[in-house]
């Protein structure tokens, strides 16, 4: 049997399967057959896209299927969109694919992917019903797909497009790019999108209804989803804070709905009041806003006098706080179990403010439907160890199975190392200690021939080291910054790459809970060590001891689920950024004594090999057989 022959049963359009590979698309295809579900943790390098898309393609076209292909970067877009185009490339199989972002970052008006989503919801549901965006009723007129658009979509349905060039065609074409990619999805066999078009039940439900699928059909492929708990958490959670209800009273006064002013008003009184002494943060309950709120009004009745208001500000400028208020107001009638509620007071350039939080501990609050009805849900990622607490946290059921995957590169490739020699633990962070921890790294990065990065639990604790390490570093030094937007942060990263032709190279300074420690590929000699200092654990707030308490409650595993593994999971993204092919060579170091206690030790996957010392520039100089 020849190549094309022997991978055509599950269309895998590039060449041989590796190593691991194998024993995956295997695992998929039982899946898919049995219909069951999956929780897949596979290194780095295996293969995932396309050993997870071609099977998939392959059972949705002979069982009337449609896969969803979901994912939170713009990155992996890309790649799936490209393995879709090889596959039919390769073995000419007929089918058509689709590729949609968010709403607001579809939209074509300008500022859209600036608001939060539900200001844009309800900016996007006022315009269409009120038929005041062109774009919306060129698309459809009398609630049918136009001729213009279906002329469009009959063009672009030839090839296998990415969102941009979608919205690039709909907006030549005047034409709403959302509902365009949304049309596509209907003969799609193929949708790459974000999560929340499966698990956030509000867009789940009209966008089902806009492709016309039902869930049963649904073969759905999560990308990443060691991002998935935190992510749907996000998604159940609703603030408003001071600089908000402050908004909302200056548009109620400008636009004169002088009963909402005077609800807004006096519930700024209420979140004065409950703040009183505040110094940092506390937990509130549902009544500790809503006792005093009735007191001003009927409660109900107060949110349906500010979404009336917000609806007639929307008609004279784009958005509306009485409408945040509103909806937070909304939110906050709803369930205790799974929740927790938090009061807390900070300051922001200067200005104080208070933030009154309804947030989401339980993501499986909204993967149940989907867990319930879709054929199969395969959940993927290089660090979704153990599978186990994913299955708990995400809420799967018996039709679940887990299964863990070695490395499919060369084990001699890397170096791991623990360096016992220090700890950031908060308890022992002393002037001493910064000391040494910036001297090691020093010493570390001056050892590299090459690029470095490392990866600090915070930026404070970055910026206090730093000025020790820069004092001992012979190198370049590079700073990433929260505030870098997109283009910046491409721009620095292309200036850290282009030092790795020096013989000496550069550092780059990070955090493992900023965009660098997880959101980079620095493959070959752009990096040639990471270096994880300290543990990124959560912070100990209301929040993390009231994930602790509930997970405690349910899986009996609080502080694992909501603290330890957390942690381990970031350090390992970290150091995910150093082996990105099968020919990368490169040193990863654990810079803490607690990645050797037990406790932490036994979260790292077996394959890890992780050597615990203290001579760590004599192991680095050995692996880069430099001659002292
Ligand atoms: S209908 Fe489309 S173009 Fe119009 S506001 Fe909504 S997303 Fe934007």
């Amino acid at each position: 049997m020849n190549e094309k022959d022997d991978n055509e049963g599950f269309l895998f359009p590039f060449g041989n399967v590796r190593n691991e590979q194998d024993k995956l698309i295997v695992a998929i295809r039982h899946a898919l057959k049995e219909r069951k579900h999956l929780i897949i943790h596979a290194p780095t390098g295996l293969g995932k896209t396309v050993a997870s898309l071609g099977p998939a393609l392959k059972f949705a076209i002979e069982n009337k299927k449609t896969v969803f292909f979901l994912t939170s970067r713009h990155t992996q877009h890309v790649i799936a969109i490209d393995t879709l185009k090889a596959i039919k490339e390769k073995f000419g199989t007929e089918f058509s694919a689709t590729d949609i972002i968010g709403k607001k970052h579809m939209c074509i008006f300008p500022g859209m992917d600036r608001t939060t989503s539900g200001e844009f919801i309800d900016y996007c549901r006022q315009l269409r019903e009120e038929d005041k965006c062109d774009y919306y009723t060129n698309f459809r007129k009398n609630n049918k797909v136009s001729v213009k658009a279906r002329t469009v979509a009959d063009e672009l349905k030839r090839a296998i497009n990415h969102t941009e060039k979608i919205i690039e065609v709909s907006a030549q074409e005047k034409l709403c790019p959302y509902e365009m990619a949304a049309f596509l999805g209907s003969e799609a066999k193929v949708i790459i999108g974000d999560y929340y078009y499966l698990f956030s039940p509000a867009v789940r439900d009209s966008f089902f209804r806009r492709i016309e699928k039902k869930m049963e059909d649904a073969i759905v492929i999560v990308d990443e989803a060691h991002n998935l708990p935190a992510r749907l958490r996000s998604l159940m959670s609703i603030h408003i804070s001071s600089f908000i209800m402050k908004r909302a009273i200056q548009e109620a006064r400008k636009f004169k709905h002088e009963a909402v002013l005077s609800h807004l008003v006096g519930l700024q009184n209420v979140l004065n009041a409950l703040s009183g002494d505040l110094k940092d943060e506390m937990a509130v309950t549902r009544e500790s806003l809503m006792e005093p709120a009735r007191k001003i009004a009927d409660y109900d009745m107060m949110v349906e006098d500010m979404e009336m208001a917000a609806e007639s500000i929307r008609n004279k400028q784009r958005f509306s706080f009485v409408g945040s208020v509103a909806r937070f107001l909304d939110a906050w009638r709803g369930e205790d179990e799974g929740y927790v509620r938090v009061l807390s007071v900070g300051n922001f350039a200067g200005e104080p403010y208070v933030r009154l939080a309804y947030n989401c501990l339980d993501p499986s609050i909204v993967t149940k439907d989907a867990i319930e009805s879709c054929h199969s849900i395969i959940c993927m990622s290089g660090t979704l160890t153990p599978s186990t607490m994913y299955a708990d946290l995400l809420g799967f059921d018996s039709r679940t199975m887990s299964m863990e995957f070695g490395s499919p590169f060369p084990q001699d490739n890397v170096l791991r190392m623990v360096v016992p020699d220090t700890t950031t633990k908060y308890t022992k962070r002393t002037p001493q200690q910064f000391e040494k921890i910036g001297k090691i790294c020093a010493d570390i990065a001056n050892a590299v021939p090459g690029n470095s990065a490392f990866f600090f639990p915070s930026y404070s604790l970055r910026d206090t080291v730093a000025k020790i390490f820069t004092r001992h570093c012979t190198k370049k030094i590079f700073y990433e910054d929260s505030r870098m937007d997109k283009g910046q942060r491409q721009g620095l990263l292309e200036k850290f790459k282009k030092e790795s032709v020096s013989k000496e190279g550069a550092v780059l300074l990070g955090t493992a809970t900023g965009s660098f420690g997880e959101g980079i590929d620095l493959p070959g000699d752009f990096l040639k060590a990471v270096v994880v200092v300290g543990l990124p654990l959560n912070p100990p707030d209301v929040e993390t001891k009231a994930l602790i308490d509930y997970y405690n409650k349910k899986y009996g595993k609080g502080f694992d689920y909501a603290y330890t593994f957390p942690a381990i999971t970031k350090c390992m993204q970290s150091a995910g950024r150093c082996i990105r092919s099968e020919t990368d060579r490169g040193i990863i170091v654990f810079l803490d004594e607690r990645f050797a206690f037990p406790h932490y030790a036994r979260c790292f996957p077996p394959d890890y090999n992780l050597r615990v010392t203290s001579r760590y520039i004599e192991e680095i100089n050995n692996f880069f057989n430099i001659k002292t």
